[in-house]
C-alpha cells in the first residue's frame, strides 16, 4: 500500500535517480554525506512512533477529540463562540486556493487575496471609526502589547502606561512581561468615574466592554488622558460596535481587540485574527501588514502591500514590530463573515446576543440576583454568595461553561449560538431549583449615550453577497485571481511551502478540536494536552532539546519567547550586563526586531565573501563586548541556503564568552533527521511549523513558533497561568507571549499529523529529499544563473540563491522582472532580494515532484533565453516582454498592440499554457504611487471603470 511518506514526498525513486544524476551522485545518502558536514550529522532514527496511515492518524486524532467534551462555552474573557458559516469553511477554511497561498509579496497573483484582507480592513476601520486599520494581528493580547508599544513609541516614551483593572488577565500577562522587557514603565489602575491619569502617564488601555462585562462611558476618561498629554487604546469587542458607540467616535487614539468571533472557531485559544486601527497621523508607526490600493502600470487600481510591508526586513532593529506571519487565513474568515451578513445582519447578531444576556439578566433579577452592571452588552457577572463552585459545576453538569469570578460572583457571556433553552438551563444551575424564568420583554441594556448611531459596512462588497450563490462565486472569484499551491509550486526560499496534506487538515474543523474555550476546564480537555505533549516531546526529540512550548503563536513570538529566555537566565545567574545581541548581517529581519523586544541591543556580525559567519569579526565583536554579550542569533543552515561546517566553532567561541546561542530554526527542513540543532551548540530554537510541519501558510499566517529549549533554560519557557496547567508548565516561570495557554492550538493537530504519518524514516526521507530538490534546481540552472553561494563540495542545502546581479549589471533586466515574467510562465515566484538584493532564492521542498521542478526550471531557462536577446542588443530591457511583465489577458487581446515582441510570446510563452492559462487580473503594480497615496480601505466601485 501507498505509505504517506510516498504522497507527501514528490519524486518516487525514478525520479530521484535521475535528479542524483543531475547532480552527480550515486545515491541519496552519498549526497548527503557531502553536503551535511560531518561535525554536526547525526542520522540515528529519530526516537519517534512508527508512521502511520492515513487513516491510522485519523483514528488516534479522533481520540484525542473525543477526549474533550463539548459543552456551550459562556467562559467569555476574549473568547466567544459564534457559527461559521458553512459556505466560509467550505470556501475558504477547506479550500486550498485560500489556505494554501503566501503573503501576497507578489502582488499581482495576489489580488484576491489582498481584497479579501482590505474588506477585512475595511471592516474595522468601519466598526471602530478609526481611518487605518491593518490587515491582522497574532492575538488580542500581543495587539494591546503592539498598541502599548505604538503609544510609549509616539509620545517618546519616557513616562508610564497605565493599563486598566478591566483588562483580560491573559492580556495583562503578555503586556506587563512586554514592557518590563523593553523598560517601559507599566501599572494597573482601577479606572472608575473619578479616575484622572496622573503627570507621568504616557498611554492608557482601557478594556471597554471589560473583563466584568461592563460598558463605560469612556468620553470623560478620554478627555482627561488627552488633555495629559497621553493617547488612549481601546481594547474593544468587534461585534459589540454594530450598537455601541465605536472608540473613534469618543475620541480614542487606537483600537485593538479579536476578530474571533466573526465566524472564527474557538480553536481551544487560536489561531484567530487579532486587529488594530489608529487615528490619522499614527498610520506610520503602526505594525503588521497594511494593505493599500495603488495603480498598475496601465493606471488602473491595484492591490499591494503598503508602507512597512516588509518593514523589519528592511528596517530591522528600528521596526515598529516583529511581527511577520500574521492571521490572514482567520482574517479572510472574519472579512467574508461581515460580507456575508452585512451590516443588518450583524446589528442583529449583535442585539440577539445582548437580548439573551438582558433577558438572563432580568430574569435573575426577579428572583433575588442582582447583576453587578447596568450597562453591558453580552457578559453578566452575578452575585451568587458562597456559591459560585457549585453554580459553575451545576452549569458544567448541563452542558455549560461559565466562569468563576471568585467565590461570591460567576460570570456569564453570550453568544450567536446561546438559545432562550440555554438561559433556562442556566438559570436552573444559578437558583438550584427546577423552576421556569418569567422573560419579559427585551430591552436594550446600552445607555443611550453610548448606543451608536452611525452608519457602517456602508460599501456594497458588504450589501452584496448575502446570498449564498453569491457569496460562493464571490470567495470563487477572488480565489481565482491568486496562484496558490493548488496551481503551482512556490519556490519561495526561506518559506518552506510543501504539501498541506488533506488528511492533515481534516481534524481541525471537527468539534471536539474547534469548539473547545481556552479556559475549559481541565476535565474536559485531556485530550488536547496529550495530543499537544505528545507533539512537544516529538519536536524536542527532532530538534535535540530538553523541553518545548507551543505557546508562540508566529516564528516571530518564537523568537521573543526564546530569546526572553536568555535574557532572564543570565538574570538569574547575576549577569545584569548581558543585553547585546549578535546578529550576521544575513539574518532575517525579524531577529533583530525580536532582539529589540527582548530588550537587547543588536550588534551586527559580518558574513565573509562565502556567506559564512566571519569567525574573526564574530572574535573580535566578543571581545570588544566582552561580559556584555547576551546571545548570538544564527540560522542554520545558513538564510544563504548554506551548511556552514564551522557551525560548531561559532558555537563554542560564543559559549567561552559566556553567551547563549540561538539557532534560527526556520529552516530545519533542511535538518530533520540529519542533525539537531541542540546537539551542535544551540541552547534555544524557534521553529516554524507553518515551514516545515506542513501547516499551509494560509496567504500570511497563521503560523505557530514553538519554542525549543535545552535543560538550563526550561525554567524560562512561557508560563501558563490563565486556564489549566499541566504538570510541566509548573516548572515554566518566563513570560507568556500568547493570550491562549497553548497559542494556536486548533492547529496543532495538523503538524501532529504530519509527523505521526511519516515517522522517523519518512521524515528524514523527505529532509533528503528536499536537499536532493534544492541541488537538483541549482545544478540544473547553474549554467545559466549562477548560484551565489553553496557549502562543501559544490553543495546547497535546502535553498539556493540565483544570482541575477552580473546579467542586471549587463542588460538592465532585474530579479523583480524575472519575477514577474514567471507569472506569465504561471509560475510563483521565488523570494525576491532577500536575503541578497538583486537575487532570487529557490526553496522547491520535497513536496514537489520532477515534472513541477522541471517545469519551473524549463521557465527558467526559457527566461534566459529572453535575456539573452536583451544582452544580444536585439531589443531593449524597456521594450522586452520581461519588463512589460506580467500580462493581463486584456492586454495581450487590446486592439492595439505596440510592443516589439508578439503576443503570442507574451501569453503563451511555453506551448503548455495554450491549455491551462493563469492570467494575473493586473499589469505590474507601482509601489511608490501607493506609498504617496495611502489608500487603505476598499475603493468605490467607479475606481474600477474605465
Ligand atoms: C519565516 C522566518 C522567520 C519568521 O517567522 P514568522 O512565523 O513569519 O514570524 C524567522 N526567521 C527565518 C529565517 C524565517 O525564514
Amino acid at each position: 500500500m501507498t505509505s504517506f511518506a510516498d504522497r507527501h514526498v514528490g519524486p518516487d525513486d525514478d525520479a530521484i535517480s535521475t535528479m542524483l544524476h543531475a547532480v552527480g551522485y550515486a545515491s541519496l545518502e552519498a549526497l548527503i554525506d557531502d553536503a551535511v558536514p560531518e561535525s554536526i550529522r547525526q542520522d540515528d532514527i529519530l526516537v519517534l512512533p512508527e508512521a502511520l496511515t492515513e487513516a491510522g492518524a485519523l483514528t488516534k486524532l479522533e481520540r484525542f477529540a473525543n477526549a474533550n467534551v463539548q459543552a456551550a462555552q459562556m467562559i467569555g474573557q476574549g473568547y466567544y463562540d459564534t457559527v461559521t458559516p458553512a459556505a466560509i469553511r467550505r470556501g475558504i477554511l477547506t479550500n486550498p486556493a485560500w489556505y494554501s497561498a503566501y503573503t501576497p509579496y507578489q502582488a499581482e497573483i495576489s489580488q484576491g487575496r489582498l481584497e479579501a484582507l482590505l474588506n477585512f480592513q475595511t471592516m474595522v476601520s468601519d466598526l471602530t471609526a478609526l481611518p487605518v486599520a491593518n490587515a491582522s494581528l497574532l492575538d488580542e493580547s500581543t495587539a494591546v502589547s503592539e498598541a502599548v508599544l505604538l503609544m510609549a513609541r509616539a509620545t517618546a516614551g519616557a513616562g508610564t502606561v497605565v493599563l486598566d483593572a478591566e483588562c483580560f488577565p491573559q492580556t495583562l500577562e503578555v503586556v506587563l512581561a512586554q514592557c518590563e522587557a523593553v523598560g517601559v514603565a507599566a501599572r494597573v489602575e482601577t479606572i472608575d468615574e473619578g479616575w484622572t491619569p496622573t503627570a507621568d502617564v504616557v498611554g492608557v488601555v482601557i478594556q471597554n466592554p471589560g473583563m466584568s462585562g461592563v460598558l463605560r462611558d469612556l468620553g470623560p476618561h478620554i478627555e482627561a488622558t488627552h488633555s495629559a498629554g497621553a493617547l488612549v487604546t481601546i481594547a474593544c469587542d468587534l461585534l459589540s460596535l454594530t450598537i455601541v458607540t465605536p472608540p473613534g467616535e469618543v475620541g480614542a487614539d487606537i483600537a485593538v481587540g479579536s476578530a474571533q468571533r466573526f465566524g472564527v472557531p474557538l480553536f481551544y485559544g487560536g489561531p484567530h485574527a487579532a486587529f488594530i486601527a489608529v487615528r490619522a497621523g499614527l498610520e506610520r508607526q503602526m505594525p503588521g501588514r497594511i494593505i493599500g490600493v495603488s495603480i498598475d502600470a496601465e493606471g488602473k487600481p491595484a492591490y499591494r502591500l503598503a508602507l512597512q510591508t516588509r518593514e523589519q526586513h528592511i528596517r530591522r532593529d528600528k521596526a515598529t514590530s516583529n511581527i511577520c506571519t500574521a492571521q490572514s487565513l482567520l482574517a479572510v474568515v472574519a472579512s467574508m463573515y461581515a460580507v456575508y451578513h452585512g451590516p443588518n445582519g450583524l446589528r442583529d447578531i449583535a442585539l440577539q446576543i445582548h437580548s439573551r444576556a438582558v433577558t438572563l439578566s432580568d430574569a435573575l433579577a426577579a428572583m433575588g440576583h442582582e447583576p453587578m452592571h447596568e450597562a453591558f452588552f453580552d457578559t453578566l457577572i452575578l452575585h451568587v454568595p458562597g456559591g459560585a463552585d457549585s453554580v459553575v459545576a451545576r452549569a458544567a453538569a448541563a452542558g455549560i461553561n461559565i466562569r468563576k469570578v471568585d467565590d461570591d460572583r460567576v460570570a456569564i457571556a453570550c453568544d450567536e449560538k446561546t438559545e432562550l433553552a440555554t438561559l433556562d438551563t442556566l438559570v436552573e444551575a444559578i437558583i438550584a431549583t427546577k423552576r421556569h424564568p418569567v422573560y419579559t420583554a427585551p430591552r436594550v441594556a446600552i445607555p443611550r449615550a453610548m448606543r451608536r448611531t452611525s452608519e457602517y459596512l456602508t460599501h456594497p462588497v458588504f450589501n452584496t453577497h448575502h446570498s449564498e450563490a453569491s457569496l460562493t462565486r464571490y470567495m470563487r472569484r477572488l480565489g481565482d485571481r491568486d496562484l496558490a499551491l493548488d496551481r503551482t509550486m512556490i519556490p519561495l526560499g526561506s518559506c518552506t511551502m510543501k504539501l498541506n496534506a488533506a488528511a492533515e487538515l481534516e481534524p481541525i474543523l471537527w468539534p471536539g478540536f474547534a469548539n473547545i474555550h481556552p479556559f475549559a476546564p481541565s476535565e474536559q480537555t485531556a485530550g488536547y494536552r496529550h495530543m499537544i505533549e505528545q507533539l512537544e516531546d516529538w519536536l524536542a526529540e527532532i530538534t535535540g532539546y530538553a523541553a518545548v512550548s507551543v505557546q508562540p503563536n508566529a516564528g516571530s513570538r518564537g523568537e521573543y519567547a526564546g530569546l526572553l529566555a536568555i535574557r532572564n537566565y543570565h538574570l538569574s545567574q547575576n549577569q545584569t550586563g548581558r543585553d547585546i545581541c549578535l546578529i550576521p548581517a544575513s539574518a532575517h529581519g525579524t531577529n533583530a526586531a525580536s532582539a529589540v523586544l527582548a530588550g537587547m541591543r543588536v550588534v551586527v556580525v559580518a558574513t565573509n565573501d562565502s556567506g559564512e559567519i566571519d569567525l574573526p569579526d564574530l572574535r573580535a565583536k566578543l571581545v570588544k563586548h566582552a561580559g556584555a554579550v547576551a546571545a548570538i542569533m544564527i540560522t542554520y543552515p545558513s538564510t544563504h541556503g548554506v551548511y556552514e561546517a564551522h557551525v560548531g566553532e561559532v558555537c563554542a567561541a560564543v559559549h567561552e564568552a559566556g553567551a547563549q546561542v540561538y539557532i534560527d530554526g526556520a529552516n530545519l527542513n533542511a535538518l530533520v533527521g540529519l542533525a539537531k540543532p541542540g546537539h551542535f551548540g544551540g541552547d534555544v530554537s524557534h521553529l516554524n511549523l507553518h515551514k516545515t510541519f506542513a501547516i499551509p501558510h494560509g496567504g500570511g499566517g497563521p503560523g505557530v513558533g514553538p519554542v525549543a529549549v535545552a535543560e538550563h533554560l526550561v525554567p524560562f519557557l512561557p508560563r501558563v497561568r490563565q486556564g489549566i496547567q499541566r504538570p510541566r508548565d509548573l516548572m515554566r516561570e518566563g513570560a507568556a507571549v500568547s493570550g491562549a495557554p497553548y497559542g494556536s492550538a486548533g492547529i496543532l493537530p495538523i503538524a501532529w499529523a504530519y509527523i505521526a504519518m511519516l515517522g522517523p524514516d519518512g521524515l528524514q526521507h523527505a529532509t533528503q529529499v528536499a536537499v536532493l530538490a534544492a541541488n537538483y534546481v541549482a545544478a540544473r540552472l547553474r549554467d545559466y544563473f549562477p548560484v551565489l553561494y553553496s557549502g562543501a563540495n559544490g553543495l546547497v542545502a535546502h535553498e539556493c540563491i540565483l544570482d541575477l546581479r552580473e546579467l542586471t549589471k549587463a542588460t538592465g533586466i532585474t530579479a523583480e522582472d524575472v519575477a514577474k515574467r514567471l507569472i506569465d510562465y504561471g509560475l510563483h515566484a521565488p523570494t525576491m532580494s532577500w536575503p541578497v538584493a538583486g537575487t532570487l532564492m529557490v526553496e522547491p521542498t520535497e513536496s514537489e515532484d520532477i515534472a513541477e521542478l522541471d517545469r519551473f526550471i524549463d521557465a527558467m531557462i526559457a527566461i534566459r533565453a529572453e535575456i539573452a536577446a536583451v544582452e544580444r542588443g536585439e531589443i531593449e530591457a524597456s521594450a522586452s516582454a520581461l519588463r512589460h511583465a506580467p500580462h493581463t489577458a486584456e492586454s495581450v487581446i487590446a486592439d492595439t498592440w505596440d510592443h516589439a515582441y508578439s503576443r503570442e510570446s507574451a501569453a503563451f510563452p511555453v506551448q503548455a499554457l495554450r491549455r491551462d492559462k493563469y492570467f494575473p487580473p493586473v499589469r505590474r503594480i507601482d509601489n511608490a504611487y501607493g506609498d504617496r497615496h495611502l489608500v487603505c480601505s476598499c475603493p468605490p466601485p467607479e475606481a474600477f471603470e474605465d
